[in-house]
């Protein structure tokens, strides 16, 4: 079934000029083999007059399938005053084999004169020339019009005057760029319908997200009569991002009941979300719309509860349908029911009527008055749980430590001392370190495999210190959050101490008895 709307995906272009991102070839061409997967309708490439990077992209990817998506080719008009065929960035471009060939040319006059410095009707010959020279290669061609908005705001008459030389040298689209993402709702609705009003082509939007406004203006344009639309996944892009795929695909397909992606792939767009902030090495951001980890989370008691009883009540769609899930965080403002549901996410038959509790919502609330913090830390709160429940004594106990540091010339050396209790047998180890938490971790550690050899696996993944200042007049508290690994599945665990290696241990001792326990918690989940 043919899409009402087309995406184009250029999360490899314009995306990977985002602040902190940066792929390799491979990764592009594992992030364009997902991309197709996931049904978009075109992925652009690069620009291989840009950078020699994108240039072996294209050679590459020439060499691949893609069953869904057409690869696209990024370019400018050609230079002024000389011939299509003349210009060695087109040549790249044709050379780069794709079916679609994308370039960007002005639209805004003070462009045309101040940066190509050139006079409004070479502009105008640049444009017309370059589509139909790429026309005549056989190739689709997409003509992005930069500063749309902007120049049209300022002349009307020229902004129309270029999209029109596009479609007389046979552009297949314009597409219509807010390239400074300044601009509003209302007025990309309006210039939309204006150059739907004289153009027998089809046309597109491309934004940026500068006053936050980037899936906004791409659905106002959507709706005044562009049915392709560019953005990037995550919102990747200069400066604060483009229009944010992640964002606009649900919309159209849940809120405005238009086709674009198939509909099977929105229950991948979690995992496509993820899979690119692993690949370009970014932290996922917990407050993405729809995919974001914090997405359909609830704390609130009130909240928890209601949404127990019918979910509706405070969730505007089914998580599951974009591949999320609910979350329920555990705070001083939980009720009964977040400690119910985070209990039995945890793998404990907890019920509203288990004795304890009362006992545990008690505890918690205890802890995040002192400036402990469970919604991070899912490996302590299982611990406080398992504890509330279970009068058994833990699987080890560290009786003393002791951690020292010395600088020797320009090289300094923590040392730590632990002495470790298991049952009735005693262990009692040094270990060197880089830092002092370091020390503290080697020494536990190579105490405790001599009882448990299965915590060889475990590895402390991230580290996090926070200062915390709960009551007036005590002194300022750290709060110290540990992320392990096994290999299989990671937890968070805390501590918190006015002393940094005291909050530190803390967080270590639940990190590994975590890790002791942790088959214990899977094996009962409900
Ligand atoms: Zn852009």
């Amino acid at each position: 079934m043919a899409p009402e709307i087309e995406i184009y995906d250029t999360t490899l272009r314009d995306g990977s000029q985002g602040l902190g991102v940066s792929f390799s070839v491979a990764d592009k061409l594992k992030i364009a083999e997902r991309l197709d997967a996931f049904g978009v309708h075109y992925i652009e490439g690069g620009w291989p007059g840009s950078n020699p990077k994108d240039i072996e992209f294209f050679d590459q990817a020439r060499l691949r399938r893609f069953t869904r998506a057409k690869l696209a080719a990024f370019g400018s008009t050609r230079r002024k005053d000389i011939r299509a065929a003349a210009d060695d960035q087109l040549r790249l471009l044709v050379d780069a084999g794709t079916p679609v060939i994308t370039i960007f040319g002005k639209t805004w006059l003070l462009h045309v004169r101040e940066v190509l410095q050139t006079t409004p009707e070479e502009n105008l010959a640049m444009i017309e020339d370059t589509v139909r020279y790429l026309k005549q290669q056989d190739r689709l061609v997409v003509y992005d019009a930069e500063h749309a908005f902007d120049g049209y705001t300022d002349d009307p008459e020229y902004a129309l005057a270029t999209w029109k030389a596009a479609e007389r040298g046979g552009a297949d689209l314009v597409v219509l760029c807010d390239t400074n993402g300044g601009s509003v709702p209302a007025d990309i609705a309006g210039i939309t319908r204006a150059a739907h009003a004289v153009l027998g082509i089809r046309i597109g939007i491309h934004t940026h997200d500068d006053i936050g406004l980037g899936v906004a203006n791409a659905l106002a344009a959507i709706e005044a009569g562009a049915t392709h639309v560019q953005g990037t996944i995550n919102g990747y892009g200069e400066r604060v991002g483009n229009c944010n795929l992640t964002t606009l695909i649900p919309n159209l397909e849940f809120k405005l009941k238009k086709r674009s992606v198939p509909s099977e792939s929105l229950l991948l767009l979690k995992e496509v979300s993820q899979f690119l902030d692993e690949i370009a090495n970014v932290r996922p951001n917990a407050r993405l719309p729809w995919v974001g980890s914090a997405a359909f989370s609830h704390k609130g008691g009130t909240h928890v509860n209601a949404v127990q009883k019918l979910v509706r009540s405070y969730e505007h769609i089914d998580p599951s349908l974009v591949g999320n899930s609910r979350q329920v965080l555990i705070s001083e403002l939980a009720g009964r029911s977040n400690i119910i549901m985070k209990a039995r996410e945890l793998g404990f038959d907890v019920t509203k009527d288990t004795p304890e509790l009362n006992a545990m919502l008690a505890r918690v609330k205890a802890l995040e008055h002192e400036g402990y913090e469970f919604e991070a830390a899912d490996g302590s709160l299982a611990l406080l749980i398992r504890r509330t429940l279970k009068e058994e004594p833990t699987p080890f106990r560290v009786d003393a430590y002791h951690v020292s540091m010395r600088s020797e010339g320009a090289t300094s050396v923590c040392e730590a001392t632990v002495k470790v209790r298991v049952g009735h047998e005693h262990a009692h180890t040094v270990a060197d370190g880089d830092g002092p938490v370091n020390a503290l971790d080697c020494a536990l550690r190579s105490a405790l495999v001599r009882f448990y050899p299965h915590l060889e696996a475990v590895r402390l993944t991230d580290y996090k210190v926070r200062i915390v200042n709960s009551a007036v007049g005590t002194a300022a508290r750290t709060r110290v959050l540990i992320e392990s690994s096994d290999g299989l599945t990671s937890w968070t665990t805390i501590g918190v101490n006015e002393n940094i290696i005291e909050a530190s241990l803390q967080a270590l001792v639940d990190s590994l008895e975590y890790g002791l326990l942790k088959k214990e918690f899977t094996a009962s989940v409900v």
